[in-house]
């Protein structure tokens, strides 16, 4: 669903992506690993086109990302596709990024309605069954701000997948939460890993790395130290950095 060829991305001086290649198949989980600073954010925003990348190639079913300009003057070159992608592809965030003035339900409903145009009748019945799935079915008409942090990152969950996108990209969505409401968090990720969902995760939680995902990419100041199956990875790490990072983080 997503292909990124040796992309480079550069803030003015500082180049935070050297040359960075990922593959995520239908139904692939990819855990993105590394210390902060390593360009994992970067690397997902670059992802759905939120950053502006300088060099290399963005695939989306195969469908390349269209540029104009060159080096640090490129940029997407057909707004139309820039939409396309965005659309299909949800993010969800560290800081759950709820509207504080909408409710869950209208929170869900949002984006379904105003950027896609679908009917209300069956967004409103999507939303509902989406906080189901998540576990926050009774919370649909209450505000944000009167959710535990695990709830409401359940909210973001299922307004993400409201959008019924091709893939989902995660950046850190258990970091701000207590160990206690992480796991209920973890839980949703890992069922929607089971039902098949694409999804490219960027986590400092290693036991979630190796249990949902299908490759996990260890970052090393914006290149690729090391990538394979969790379990080789982790149990097996080849390069010293890694074997550093992972005594770093258990
Ligand atoms: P963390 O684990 O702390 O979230 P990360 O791996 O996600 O780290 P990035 O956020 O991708 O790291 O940042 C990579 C590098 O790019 C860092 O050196 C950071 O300071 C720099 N950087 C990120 N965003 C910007 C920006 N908007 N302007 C300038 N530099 C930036
Ligand atoms: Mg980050």
């Amino acid at each position: 669903v997503i292909e990124i060829r040796n992309l480079h991305k550069s803030y003015g001086p500082l180049e935070v992506l050297k040359g960075v290649s990922v593959t995520a198949r239908r139904g692939d989980v990819v855990s993105l690993i590394g210390s902060s600073g390593s360009g994992k954010s970067t690397l997902l925003r670059c992802c759905n086109l939120l950053e502006d990348s300088q060099q290399g190639e963005i695939l989306f079913k195969g469908e390349p990302v269209r540029w104009s300009g060159q080096g640090a003057a490129r940029r997407p070159a057909d707004p139309k596709q820039v939409l396309r992608i965005r659309t299909t592809l949800s993010m969800v965030f560290q800081q759950f990024n709820l509207w504080a003035h909408m409710t869950i339900l209208q929170n869900v409903m949002e984006a379904p309605l105003t950027v896609l145009g679908r009917p209300r009748d069956e967004v409103e019945a999507a939303a509902r069954g989406y906080l189901d799935k998540v576990g926050i079915g009774d919370k649909a008409d209450a505000w944000p701000g009167q959710l535990s942090g695990g709830q409401q990152q359940r909210a973001a969950i299922a307004r993400a997948l409201c959008m019924e996108p091709e893939a989902l990209l995660f950046d850190e969505p258990t970091s701000a939460l207590d160990p206690e409401l992480e796991q209920e968090v973890v839980r949703v990720i890992r069922d929607l890993a089971e039902e098949g969902r694409t999804m490219i995760l960027v986590t400092h939680d290693m036991k979630m790395a190796r249990d949902v995902s299908d490759q996990v990419i260890f970052l090393h100041q914006g290149l690729i130290e090391e990538e394979g199956a969790p379990d080789r990875l982790f149990d097996a790490p080849q390069s010293a950095r890694l074997q550093g990072f992972l005594r770093s983080t258990m």
